[in-house]
């Protein structure tokens, strides 16, 4: 029997599917090839109206070149939309039954099931083979923050987190298959042990992490994931006493404007938040400091934006994700007056992409010269196929041509250049020549940091 799983999302939804794909090999399932399917499960996402239409259109695809097979929608955009995915699917199901799909395989073509335990369960564990060089292991589930704009909270309930010693046992066995990078995961992930008695948090895990594997940063490495700005403060110190914890983190801002903030329910202000990254920044010089800006916010004037947009270009921020608004049905801001038109969203969000592109190509070019432990990609980079690593500080970059440099491996390299590739006709990619000097010319189509081994 085959089957194939479609992940969609975040890294929290990327472990789940490895855990499901671990549960149907064990029902004798092979997963791998994409032809002949008795199986296909598609793991949804919701966190945007975008991500909402790429599953159905996906599903729908997916119907249309597998009729034989048995399709089964899970996750949030089913936990959201039930009704519109099982015209398309055999069986819908919730995030509360990704566990359990194994069983649920066995109920009647037809069937939607998005209940939601009434008492909470455990957080299952486990570590699931990954296909990636580095493993994403969740940790952490839900969120009780409400943000305005967000539908999380209502598709996968209150925090829980993984026990610590489910959390030791894990790593340790990541690491004995040889795994060097573990990002740790989760909805909330900074809430990790709020659910515990008595209370745990962040420093506390990575302190125990410290001690029980006493790992050595040039055989294993430990990357946290996205991580609301008061659970941030609380690792400050952390990089320094750690330093097998990359130094990278990524602290949603959303908006730089006060007015926008209190409206998104976001529980902080634009200059709490710089005090906290530019602490960050001046005690690690070269870390990676990310973060998620929202534009079109219903209630965003010109003036919200301009103050929003100038704010960031200030920050010591080094790269940021950009999120046209999407109203989601259940979420206070569904209702919210004041909406922003498309075209206008749009260009804001044209406006925050050129910042980011200076951004990243200023943190690229402070890092010039430096040497960083990276981790070995096993896949070439699709624009140039050129073996690719990603360093500590989350700079991925590019081996010299003809690199063969073991995968998974985590190897000292040297950040030797800028180089830039142009789109050549339809026809691939070629390097261009100098990169700095035309930059004023014409806008590289991408460009990328150089390393070498060291
Ligand atoms: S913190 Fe806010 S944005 Fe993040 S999952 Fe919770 S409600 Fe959503």
């Amino acid at each position: 029997m085959r089957a194939h799983i479609v992940t969609l999302g975040c890294k929290v939804n990327q472990y789940e599917s490895a855990a499901m794909a671990e549960s149907l090999e064990k029902l004798g399932y092979e997963l791998g090839s994409k032809e002949d399917l008795d199986l296909i499960v598609l793991n949804t996402c919701a966190v945007t109206s975008k991500a909402g239409s790429k599953a159905l259109q996906i599903l729908r695809r997916l119907r249309r070149e597998n009729p034989r097979a048995k399709i089964v929608s899970i996750g949030c955009l089913a936990q959201a939309e039930p009704d519109e995915l099982i015209k398309y699917s055999d069986l819908v199901l919730g995030n509360f039954q990704k566990d359990t799909l194994a069983s649920k395989l066995l109920s009647p073509n037809g069937t939607i099931d998005i209940s939601v335990p009434k008492v909470p369960i455990a957080l299952s564990s486990g570590t699931p083979k990954t296909y990636r060089t580095r493993a994403f292991h969740r940790i952490q589930d839900g969120c009780t923050q409400r943000c305005a704009f967000c539908i999380i909270p209502s598709l996968r309930g209150a925090e829980k987190s993984l026990a610590p010693d489910r959390v030791i046992a894990d790593l340790k066995a990541y690491r004995d298959k040889g795994i060097k990078e573990i990002v740790l995961t989760g909805i909330h992930l900074g809430r990790w042990g709020w659910d515990h008695d008595p209370k745990g948090d962040l420093t506390k895990l990575l302190e125990l992490i410290d001690k029980s594997l006493k790992p050595n940063e040039s055989s294993f490495r430990v990357r946290l994931s996205s991580l609301e700005l008061k659970e941030a403060q609380l690792i400050l110190d952390s990089f320094n006493k750690y330093p097998w914890l990359a130094r990278q983190l990524h602290i949603p801002l959303q908006s730089g404007s006060d007015k926008i903030l209190k409206l998104m329910h976001r529980p902080y202000t634009s200059s709490l938040y710089l005090e906290t990254v530019s602490s960050f920044r001046k005690k690690y010089k070269y870390m990676s400091l990310g973060t998620d800006v929202m534009v079109g916010f219903p209630g965003e004037k010109e003036e919200d934006f301009v103050s929003s947009l100038e704010f960031v270009k200030k920050s010591p921020i080094n790269h940021l994700h950009i999120f046209p608004f999407s109203a989601r049905y259940g979420t206070s801001a569904f209702n919210y007056p004041g909406k922003v038109p498309a075209k206008e969203i749009r260009k804001r969000a044209g406006a925050f992409k050129a910042v980011d592109s200076e951004k990243r190509l200023k943190f690229y070019t402070a890092n010039l010269g430096r040497k960083e432990l990276a981790l070995v990609e096993n896949s070439p980079e699709p624009k140039t196929l050129r073996q690719r690593v990603i360093t500590g500080n989350y700079i991925q970059a590019l081996l010299p041509e003809g690199s063969n440099e073991p995968s998974g491996e985590l190897i000292k390299v040297k950040l030797i250049g800028i180089a830039s590739y142009v789109e050549k006709d339809g026809q691939g990619f070629e390097k261009k020549d100098s990169h700095l000097q035309d930059t004023q010319e014409s806008q590289p189509e991408a460009y990328f940091v150089e390393a070498k081994r060291c």
